[in-house]
């Protein structure tokens, strides 16, 4: 049992551990309130799966092994010496078996902790940046582990006997003692050296986890137990009608939610959202990691200032705005939004929202954005899409179509209201997917309408890149029009007017159900309505996009469709579903030029080029175009064929031979007087 002075130091370090820990949590309370009491199972669920049983960790297996093993081997001795040492004395048997446990965890550990060190400075990862916060919480680490069973080892050699053979560890370590042939009291000397070095080990790195980088060990659960449960594609809801809001989006550190404060202290540097980050993989100044460390580092510096300044009732002194002082205007706008950083961060960390909160204050406060978005707004205030096409023009894509409208029809005679979307209603190439699936609706029978010129942009455009404002008028003019004809369900082969109308929609009190042409198909084939009969002798490859996958989760439907084509061969490329790589053209980056680094869409071209398929397949307009533009680029259009899963179920199904390949509409400033 511990002696008093013993359990002096256990109380006094557990009272610095919690002193700090209550000053870290307290950054976070300079953020603004966020009701983050959701789903409370759900929340303890992921705690369990993905903080202790490190599931989201080990998705990189060599990594998430050794701080699996770095964990379990600091945390379940500590668990099992406090418990057995203040609560209870176990058995002989099970402390035996205990014993192995902890002999076999210990040698995982330490051989780990080698790993880690061979990972990081001898291989130097370069998704890890080595400091001396490192190094330290490292070697900490080791000499916890080997002091310990140092002092297993000493025990053992003086006990000896049947003990051993339950801990071969600690055996092999006695065995080393023994063969030095030191006397019994020499062994009790050092078994109190090494027992005093490893108990105020242990002690001194509780007492310092608050103020050391182990304090992802709490704060990471923390932000796991409390992370988001709204739809993936959901952003912040601003009520732009609120008087007493002074700004709108982010700009002091103090304008985050506690939550997003919380994001930062639980970064452990890992750099998987970075590696997987296609803007950093093409040499943008953009990587995510070093967002969230850098606004870390300034919450740090920033929220005992304004606790002071609060805590005495005065006002802090100002500091400069984030953007440009803590984050470069030039970051902030490389981002595409296309969630890859989101979905492998380990810890749930929401980029993608501090991303488009900054935005927002650049757009909305200070008016400051990339030039090429001037012609986009301008294009969406005034003929609702980014641009500028005369709204008139917006059904020419049904010419000689016979396609049924709203206006001619009740929604309660039709089974759903097919909204097309700006690109597949303006861009050339991307008409022809549209009228695919009119071709395919015809044939089946199908009862559904469209909206023709009465249709506006969805507001995605608008939304991921700051403009709130525009969003909110694009996208309340929509509502009118489905309230004004009952719209129960909606049909979209665009998977960003999918994650809008489906899910953002609701933040402004418009639900209804929302399909995509992939998710539609799927169940067509599934009952029997659709039977492919013409086979598509083509080895093809299918580009998972963005907002369909990572957002919606829709990643088999496509799969579905294309697998159901006879003679069709389906090769996967080695970035595929959540794992996929960004076209290029979200974000905002549709209508703007990448004048830096790689070009995305390039880079993900060589992705499918990989495969050797004949054809690259996807399932939306953006992803149409940035794909018909890398292979025109690259000269190789008559050779490698881009189509949507529309016009490959089309042919499948009536047999039709069309070359998807025509001239594509690249929309930026230079193209502008083409389009209007
Ligand atoms: S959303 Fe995509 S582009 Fe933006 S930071 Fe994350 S990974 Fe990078
Ligand atoms: S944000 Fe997440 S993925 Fe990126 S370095 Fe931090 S913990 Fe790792």
């Amino acid at each position: 049992m511990l002696k008093f002075m013993d359990l002096f130091l256990v109380v006094l370090t557990a009272g610095f551990f919690f002193w700090g820990l209550s000053k870290r949590i307290r950054n976070w309370s300079i953020g603004i309130p966020e009701d983050r009491n959701q789903n409370l199972k759900e929340g303890i669920r992921s705690l369990l799966i993905d903080g202790i049983l490190h599931k989201k960790i080990l998705e990189d297996r060599y990594a998430g092994l050794i701080h699996l093993f770095i964990f379990f081997g600091f945390i379940v001795p500590f668990c099992v010496v406090l418990l057995t040492q203040i609560v209870f004395t176990l058995p002989a048997f099970p402390a035996k078996l205990l014993s192995l446990f902890l002999d076999i965890l210990a040698a995982a550990a330490i051989t780990t902790v080698f790993l880690a060190f061979i990972r990081r400075y001898i291989f130097r990862n370069p998704r890890l940046d080595n400091r001396p916060q490192d190094i330290t919480a490292l070697l900490l680490i080791f000499f916890i582990l080997v002091s310990g069973l140092f002092v297993e080892g000493i025990r053992l050699s003086v006990i000896g006997g049947e003990s051993q053979a339950w801990a071969p560890l600690g055996k092999a370590v006695a065995s080393i003692i023994n063969g030095t042939g030191m006397s019994l009291n020499t062994k009790q000397t050092l078994a109190f050296i090494f027992f005093r070095i490893h108990f105020f080990l242990v002690l001194g790195t509780i007492a310092s986890i608050p103020f050391s980088k182990l304090f992802h060990a709490v704060s990471s659960p923390m932000n796991i137990l409390f992370r988001s449960q709204k739809p993936k594609g959901i952003l912040t809801h601003i009520n732009l009608e609120d008087e007493d809001a002074e700004t709108f989006g982010i700009s002091k550190i103090e304008e985050f939610t506690w939550k997003h404060l919380m994001d930062l202290d639980s970064c452990m540097r890992c750099g998987r959202c970075q590696e997987h980050c296609p803007a950093f993989q093409t040499q943008k100044p953009l990587s995510p990691k070093e967002v969230i460390d850098k606004l870390g580092n300034h919450m740090r510096r920033r929220s005992p200032v304004l606790l002071k300044a609060r805590s005495s009732g005065k006002t802090a002194e100002e500091t400069p705005p984030l953007v440009d002082a803590v984050i470069p205007g030039d970051v902030l706008w490389a981002c595409t939004t296309c969630r890859s950083c989101m979905e492998h961060c380990p810890v749930y960390i929401e980029h993608v929202d501090k991303i488009v909160d900054m935005r927002r204050y650049q757009v909305l406060m200070e008016g400051k954005f990339p030039n090429e978005l001037t012609l986009a707004f301008k294009g969406l205030e005034t003929n609702s899409n980014p641009w500028g096409m005369s709204r008139e023009s917006r059904g020419d894509w049904m010419e000689d179509m016979n396609v049924p409208l709203m206006s001619d029809t009740s929604f309660s005679e039709i089974d759903f209201l097919f909204f097309v979307g700006c690109i597949r209603s303006y861009d050339d190439r991307n008409k022809k997917v549209t009228q695919a699936m009119m071709r395919i609706f015809k044939h089946l029978g199908v009862k559904f309408a469209v909206l023709g010129n009465e249709e506006g942009c969805c507001g995605d455009p608008a939304r991921r890149v700051g403009n709130e404002y525009l969003y909110q008028i694009l996208a309340q003019t929509n509502i009118e029009t489905f309230r004004r004809y009952g719209i129960k369900k909606i049909m979209t082969t665009c998977p960003h007017c999918y994650n809008t109308l489906k899910n953002e929609y609701a933040q402004l009190g418009f639900t209804c159900e929302v399909l995509h042409h992939s998710q539609w198909l799927q169940r067509e084939l599934e009952s029997g309505k659709i039977q492919f009969k013409e086979p598509f002798a083509k080895s093809v490859t299918y580009h998972d996009p963005c907002y369909l996958g990572r957002y919606s989760g829709i990643y088999d439907p496509p799969r579905h469709v294309l697998k159901a084509v006879p003679s069709l061969c389906l090769k996967e490329m080695t970035l595929s579903r959540r794992d996929s790589f960004c076209c290029g053209a979200g974000g905002g980056w549709m209508w703007m030029d990448e004048k830096i680094g790689q070009r995305i869409n390039l880079k993900r071209l060589d992705d499918a080029l990989e495969t050797n398929a004949g054809a690259i397949t996807t399932a939306c307009p953006f992803c149409i175009t940035m794909f018909s533009d890398a292979v025109k680029d690259r000269e190789i259009e008559e050779k490698v064929k881009v189509w949507d899963i529309a016009e490959i179920a089309e042919r499948a199904l009536l047999g039709k031979e069309e070359n998807p390949s025509e001239p594509v509409l690249k929309p930026s400033s230079d193209s502008e007087s083409e389009i209007s």
